[in-house]
């Protein structure tokens, strides 16, 4: 239990808006690496610092109400300035609870001004185009914000795991070198930094799980009726690849972290700790933006008493 749990309730219940959101940005600097040169995984928990017991469920409930709260007012202004657009795209291993996140984060906010696109294995379509093409596709608009479920990064994850999968990439031969990880490393910043100019700013979320925390996921997947279609027999085999995934994770996150563009590393093994470390992500990426709603000139507000007085004086 969270020694002061109590007062700390009922502090959060005072704060207003920006105070909100300052709490919130504080929390996520914490996990936001920033500039990756000098990354290390191992330096990252799975768990939060603090001791999150049943008692503090009333606390974290009203932590991620808030921040959904904060949440949907910043994407109001986003969408209503129609200049920015926000890219957020999660990584994980299986059962990290990227599904979950995208659910409970994203569910206060406006439908409207908000696209969920996720990436499974390349089709044929997609393999015959260049690595980035299938997301470009799904980019959001002006004004919105974008969730990727899984993203172009999996080219150097599942495809650096499985070498197989690189080869039937029909790639030219000769691209096919040591170095292609730098490259698509370097290809990435680019894009991101490309994306950043034209007003799409990129954050990336990795759901950071515990290979303990995971097995009891798998466990209680199996065991509960209503969890086995989330079970594929494929997860057990990547399983398998725990620590080549671990490695490829760090050289990503070390290679692709930067400050325009930050990767997050959210302690994923508490599943309500790590939605409010999401949100709170978000909302300081919103934030960075110099969100306004548009103005009106003084012609137009006049205009609009006009015809509120023309409405007001209508007869029935
Ligand atoms: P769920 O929570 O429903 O299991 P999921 O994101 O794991 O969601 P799946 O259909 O189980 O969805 O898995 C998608 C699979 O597609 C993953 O194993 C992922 O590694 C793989 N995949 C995604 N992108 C690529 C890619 N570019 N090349 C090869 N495999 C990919
Ligand atoms: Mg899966």
């Amino acid at each position: 239990m969270l020694k002061n749990g109590e007062e700390v309730l009922s502090d959060l219940k005072r704060l207003n808006k920006e105070q909100l959101i300052a709490r919130a940005k504080k929390f996520a600097k914490k996990y936001n690496v920033g500039n990756g040169e000098k990354f290390k995984l191992k330096n990252f928990s799975t768990t939060p610092k603090m001791v999150l017991g049943p008692e503090d469920k009333p606390l974290v409930k009203e932590a991620l109400e808030q921040g959904i709260d904060a949440l949907a007012a910043l994407q109001d202004i986003l969408y209503a300035q129609d200049r920015w657009s926000l890219l957020v795209i999660f990584q994980a291993m299986d059962a990290a609870g990227k599904d979950g996140a995208v659910k409970h984060v994203m569910s206060g906010i406006n439908p409207q001004g908000c696209q969920v696109t996720s990436f499974k294995v390349p089709s044929a379509e997609d393999l015959d185009h260049d690595f980035l093409w299938r997301c470009q596709k799904h980019l959001p608009e002006r004004g919105r914000i974008g969730i990727f479920n899984r993203s172009y990064y999996e080219e150097v994850l599942v495809v650096r795991v499985h070498e197989a999968i690189l080869q039937n990439q029909k790639l030219p031969k000769k691209l096919i070198t040591k170095k292609i990880w730098k490259e698509r490393f370097e290809d990435i910043r680019n894009f991101e930094q490309y994306l950043q100019r034209n007003g799409t700013v990129v954050i990336k979320i990795f759901l950071h799980v515990s290979k303990e925390e995971q097995k009891q996921r798998f466990i209680d997947r199996i065991d509960d009726p209503e969890k086995n279609w989330k079970f594929s027999t494929g997860d057990i085999k990547e399983r398998g690849y725990w620590n080549e995934y671990q490695e490829a994770y760090e050289d990503m996150i070390k290679n692709t972290s930067t400050k325009n563009s930050p990767w997050y590393i959210i302690p994923a093994d508490n599943k309500a700790y790590a939605r409010i470390g999401v949100a709170a992500a978000i909302i300081s990426a919103l934030d960075r933006m110099d969100l306004a709603y548009p103005e009106v000139s003084p012609e137009k507000v006049a205009e609009l008493q006009e015809i509120k007085k023309a409405l007001l004086e209508e007869k029935a």
